[in-house]
């Protein structure tokens, strides 16, 4: 089966990896910050805070935020269902925006008419998680734009978009929102097998995270609110979790960032090559205007005839092609249902899933194996 999905491993990360296994630190030592550095610098942020997940990452940046009980967070429909259960581990609620059929994106003129209703009911979001579906980055200069009017603070999930630039400006560098969070989940970018990292301009976000990342317990004494007792000593000022992130994840981290400009380029020449060749066919995909480069996460193909997804699907499934379908819209999930979400909620995030198939797009997918793809789905479509 050809994955749609698949990390990259080479020898140099093999190497990597038996240096931390040799080394003094297997767990969080001196390679996490080193990675953290690495990736602030990449994406042109003040610093990162590195975990053992980027739904972590997603929680840890909420709680930063103070989101909790009473507070709501909005986010996209069309995105793993992590992007909104971050709201609920804090205990604050969660509320979506429809997307733009054209760039399977959150809706900046949705979010402003719905931001605009909120603010006369009273019942403002705390926080928006724009969500770079497939790794092309939302308008954030117009939703940050948005946002501040309303006094909103904005977590981008970057899940699939680091490396991902729009109007010249990277992912993850600073101005458009308050935390931006990755994943190196090993079908992302670049992968640490699990891991996440959340990046922000602003030290007392980092700081924060940093503790809640390790049971809110820190070390510095000038964060101390009692009398150093010893050299042992340590204060725990609220309540966090255990989310780092082990040195051997960072040195397979950092050993794949070096080599992230050869994955995106391998990932935007594949994604040029689908265009190319599935143009003219009754279906489309997600529409970017000049000023993007894509980190080509995903490459989502929306049929113009929903009828036939199913039968699309299973054609490709029974040539060994790994298509899969990203996402279904998580208010229509059991959980969120329960929560009273219905279907026709939202209607643009509904259009899109009943036509989508994700096409295998990955650094390692050969040109013979992306031809075997196109002329099975254009087969399929005949
Ligand atoms: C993969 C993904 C996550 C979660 O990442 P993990 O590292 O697996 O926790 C969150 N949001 C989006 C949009 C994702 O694709």
């Amino acid at each position: 089966m050809i994955p749609y999905g698949r990390q990259q491993i080479d020898e140099t990360d093999v190497l990597a990896l038996r240096q931390v296994l040799h080394s003094d630190y297997l767990t969080q030592g001196p390679t996490v910050p080193a990675f953290e550095q690495a990736v602030a610098e990449r994406v042109g942020a003040r610093g990162g805070v590195a975990v053992n997940s980027a739904t972590s990452a997603l929680h840890i940046a909420c709680a930063a935020l103070d989101l909790g009980p009473g507070d709501v967070l909005w986010t996209s429909p069309i995105t793993f269902v992590a992007s909104a259960n971050c709201a609920l581990y804090c205990g604050a609620e969660v509320d979506f925006v429809d997307i733009d059929p054209a760039t399977f994106n959150l809706c900046p003129d949705a979010l402003e008419a719905k931001l605009g209703r909120a603010s006369q009911a009273g019942r403002l979001p705390r926080v928006i998680v724009p969500v770079h579906m497939g790794g092309q980055p939302c308008d954030m200069r117009r939703i940050a734009d948005i946002a501040r009017r309303h006094g909103v603070k904005i977590i981008e999930d970057a899940s699939h978009a680091i490396g991902a630039e729009r109007d010249g400006r990277a992912v993850g560098s600073g101005g458009v929102s308050d935390i931006t969070v990755f994943s190196f989940h090993p079908v992302k970018i670049i992968t640490t097998a699990e891991g996440g990292m959340a990046v922000s301009d602003d030290a007392a976000v980092l700081e924060r995270m940093a503790r809640l990342r390790s049971h809110g317990v820190v070390r510095d004494r000038a964060l101390m609110t009692r009398p150093d007792e010893g050299p042992w000593y340590y204060e725990q000022l609220e309540l966090g979790w255990n989310y780092r992130m082990t040195d051997l994840q960072a040195a397979l981290g950092l050993s794949q960032l070096a080599r992230i400009d050869a994955f995106l380029a391998r990932r935007q020449a594949l994604a040029e090559r689908y265009k190319e060749r599935l143009a003219g066919l009754p279906l489309r995909w997600q529409a970017a205007p000049d000023a993007i480069r894509s980190a080509w996460h995903l490459f989502v193909v929306v049929l113009d005839d929903p009828a036939i997804r199913r039968r699309v699907f299973d054609t490709l499934r029974g040539a060994g092609i790994g298509a899969n379908v990203h996402y279904i819209p998580v208010h229509l999930q059991p959980h969120y249902a329960r929560m009273g979400f219905r279907p026709g909620d939202f209607p643009a995030a509904e259009a899109y899933y009943a036509g989508a198939i994700t096409l295998p797009l990955h650094p390692g997918l050969t040109d013979a194996e992306q031809d075997h793809v196109i002329e099975t789905l254009a087969g399929a479509l005949a």
